[in-house]
Order: structure tokens, then sequence, then C-alpha cells
């Protein structure tokens, strides 16, 4: 037998063997071949705001709990357009069970009030419902145990635009390792919610010359909520 034959058999008898498996998975009920493989369903899915909060104020999903005073869950209004996400309670808020109270969250409370909003019109959360010891960066682990948290706050609230306060906030929802500078300044698409990411308020305490920026950037989410 030729090679061009040999090739030509081989190529028929795969036919045949892919016909066989398709006709197979028919008579089994598959109407399609690849089906799409469906997300996990979070373990918070059917939990309103209420459980939800419930849930985590007794939280030792990481260790994160040990160190804490409170867990700061979230506030503000759970009707909100719009939604502030910072990085995660410092001492003043792991003292007061409310986020963005220390300094940092007076210089929010200013960006919101030149927005001619109040803080009661808007929900402000954190990606890390605990401080962590010291303030340092939440570990890997932590922000995957602590974040269906905040993803199923996200749902439930459904606001019309985020907006990430920082470096942290904005790349753990991004998914990405792009510095804030780049993703700032323009809406990012987060599960159908226009994001927009910018400084943390207590980075412009530090570097008072981001604050006009940042202000550039609110005045896109003024925008984009009068739509
Ligand atoms: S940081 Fe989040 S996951 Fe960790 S203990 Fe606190 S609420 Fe639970």
């Amino acid at each position: 037998m030729s090679d061009q034959n040999e090739v030509v058999e081989g190529y028929l008898e795969l036919v045949a063997t892919v016909r066989e498996y398709v006709e197979e998975q028919m008579q089994l009920g598959f109407t399609e071949l690849f089906e799409e493989e469906e997300e996990p369903e979070s373990e918070f899915a059917q939990f309103d705001l209420e459980q939800l909060r419930n849930e985590a104020m007794g939280c030792e999903r990481c260790e994160l709990h040990q160190g804490r005073n409170t867990v700061v869950f979230g506030a503000g209004s759970e009707s909100a357009d719009l939604m502030f996400v910072g990085e995660a309670p410092g001492a003043d808020e792991d003292d007061q069970g409310v986020p963005f109270v220390g300094r940092a969250g007076q210089l929010l409370t200013r960006i919101i009030e030149a927005m001619e909003l109040k803080r009661e019109d808007i929900y402000i959360a954190n990606v890390i419902k605990c401080r962590p010891p010291g303030n340092r960066n939440p570990k890997p682990v932590e922000i995957e145990s602590c974040e269906p948290f905040l993803l199923r706050q996200i749902e439930l609230i459904k606001p019309k635009v985020i907006c990430a306060l920082g470096t942290f906030a904005a790349q753990t929802l991004l998914r990405t390792n792009q510095s804030i500078s780049s993703l700032r300044g323009s809406f990012h698409d987060y599960h159908g919610c226009k994001l927009m990411a910018t400084y943390h308020p207590a980075y412009l305490l530090r570097n008072p010359h981001g604050k006009r920026d940042v202000w550039e950037d609110m005045q896109k989410v003024m925008a984009e909520l009068k739509t």
C-alpha cells in the first residue's frame, strides 16, 4: 500500500471513531459536544445583605480573624448607584467597625461631598473585612478567603459605578498587575458595572499633588452617574 493510501485510511478511521463517539453522546442525551463549564456558585449566592453581614461578623476563614477587634463589613445605602471599594480596615476602622473613618476616611468624605453626594447615598466597603496586623498588605490567601463577601455585596447592591480606591483594590478587582497610574482615568468593565480606579485617600494625604487627578476621575464618575 502506498503511503498516500495509508494516510487516507487513517483519516477515514479517525472520522469513523469521531462519528461513533458523537452518536453515542447523542444517545446519552448530550446535545452539545463542548458544553461551557459553569462557574461554581459562590457559597453566599443565596444570601441577602443581612445574612452576608451576619456571616462575615463571625467569619474565621482566614488568620486575620485572630487580631481583629471587629469585622468591618461595609456601610451605606443598599441601593447605592456608587460604591467605593478600598483595601482593608485600619486601626480606626477596626475600633469602630465602620470603613473609612480615619484621616483618609475624612478626606474621602470631603471628596464625596465635593461630588454633591452624602456618605449615606453611597456604599463603602473594602476588599478585606478584617484589619491586617500593623496594616501590612493582605496575603493572597486572605484575599481569596474574603473576596466572596465583596463580590456578593456588589451583586446585591448592583451599583452603576464602582470606584476602586488605590492600587490594591483596583488590581484585585480587575485581576491585573498594572499600576494605579495606568488604570486610573478611564472606565473599566467589571461584571457589567463601570469601574473607575483612582488614588487611595491615604496616598493623597502623603501626595497632595494627586488630588487633581482624583478630582478628574470623580468628575467622570459624576457624569456617568447622571447618564
Ligand atoms: S478577613 Fe475576611 S475572610 Fe478573613 S476572617 Fe475576616 S471576614 Fe473572614
